[in-house]
């Protein structure tokens, strides 16, 4: 059914020549001809909400059909990031907007009507995991998850009534299973107590023995994620803690996307490698450890070899909401999938100040009355 009015039957081959432009080359300007989903029965466009296509003027609804897909890993190889600056005019107020870099959809901010580009980069994403919340719903999660707390300012939750809007993203996620070989030399270290009498007590002494030890370690990691985009930090911190559904994921289509903002990676997997690798240090080092064993564990050093590096990618659906407040923005994300939320809100730290203060003075007075009354010699304090 939806074939009658998606944009992409009709052959779109014009631009397909810009794609091989080398790096040498100054960035090539493209416009598109915007493309966004009629609605058959009053004109107007149609949004995507909750697996639907639906018109906000008419009423008009009709179920998107998914085809569920795993994500699929490839021995790795590097993408790099296409350099097109890309315009796109809207079907339903005709203006010209540039898109932002590696966009691939956005509303248009003349009519707000939803506007589809195109992929530039080499690789395109052959899986994707639908939004699931409805952006009412979205709204709802993000809203408690501001409000909820002891120490939200009251003026923050008030200013917080000011904001209705969540807006949708979709954005482009690296995936990694990687394997590791370690090569270590370290130290294992056994304690053992002794007891010694002094002044007429026994007392115990810990004492460690050392035993080099050498060993190595076929690790195995898999599923590693890294959003190959942010336009902040915080972003990327905040959407990498997030975790994915991925037995959710679906065969790409364009339809979900109308209506949100989306991207195409911007960050390129070998990029995104090096920075998943560097991430994975800890663990490594904390397989060592185990490997050692014993009570305590020296590293001397170790090297590592990756092997059977292979990459998966797709996109994921996030809901974003931001909220100014005495001239800082605070940022909440929430999954689009399963509804988790992170961010950041204002603490009152004021508040907390004046809380531990008054914990600190009872136990203090509790104190002071245990000693006074059930401490008998009353010096231990
Ligand atoms: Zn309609
Ligand atoms: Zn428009």
């Amino acid at each position: 059914m939806l074939e009658n009015f998606n944009p992409y039957s009709s052959q779109n081959t014009s631009q397909n020549s810009s794609q091989t432009s080398s790096s040498s080359t100054p960035p090539k300007e493209v416009n598109l001809e915007g493309k966004s989903y009629k609605c058959p029965s009053c004109g107007s466009y149609l949004l995507f909400r909750k697996g639907r296509l639906v018109c906000d003027y008419c009423n008009y609804q009709t179920p998107l059909h998914y085809h569920p897909h795993p994500v699929e890993y490839t021995p790795f190889v590097h993408y790099p990031v296409a350099e097109e600056k890309v315009n796109v005019k809207c079907p339903s107020c005709g203006a010209t907007s540039p898109l932002p870099e590696r966009g691939i959809a956005m509303r248009c901010p003349y009519c707000k009507a939803p506007l589809l580009g195109e992929f530039f980069n080499p690789l395109k994403p052959p899986v994707m995991v639908p939004f699931s919340l409805s952006p009412q719903e979205a709204y709802q999660k993000g809203v408690e998850f501001l409000k909820s707390g002891f120490f939200v300012y009251g003026s923050f939750k008030k200013e917080l009534q000011k904001y209705k809007e969540v807006t949708s993203y979709y954005y482009p996620m690296w995936l990694f299973n990687l394997n590791c070989y370690v090569e270590y030399s370290g130290e294992r270290g056994e304690v053992r107590y002794e007891y010694i009498e002094r002044n007429g007590k026994m007392e115990r002494y810990e004492r460690v023995e050392w035993y080099p030890v050498r060993g190595s370690l076929d690790l195995k990691f898999r599923n590693i994620g890294y959003i190959g985009y942010f336009n902040r930090r915080s972003d990327q911190i905040y959407l990498s803690r997030m975790q994915w559904n991925l037995a959710k994921s679906v065969q790409f289509q364009w339809e979900p996307l109308a209506g949100s903002e989306g991207y195409e990676y911007k960050i390129d997997n070998s990029t995104a490698l090096k920075i998943v690798q560097g991430s994975l240090e800890g663990r490594i080092r904390n397989a060592i450890r185990r490997d050692i064993g014993g009570d305590r564990q020296r590293i001397w050093e170790y090297t590592k070899e990756w092997f059977d590096i292979q990459n998966g990618y797709l996109l994921v659906p996030v809901f974003h909401f931001s909220v100014k407040w005495r001239g800082k923005e605070y940022n909440v994300y929430i999954n689009g999938d399963t509804g988790e939320v992170t961010g950041q809100k204002p603490i009152n730290k004021v508040l907390v100040f004046f809380v531990v203060l008054i914990v600190a003075i009872l136990i203090g007075v509790g104190i002071y009355y245990y000693n006074q009354y059930m401490g008998g010699n009353g010096g231990g304090w």
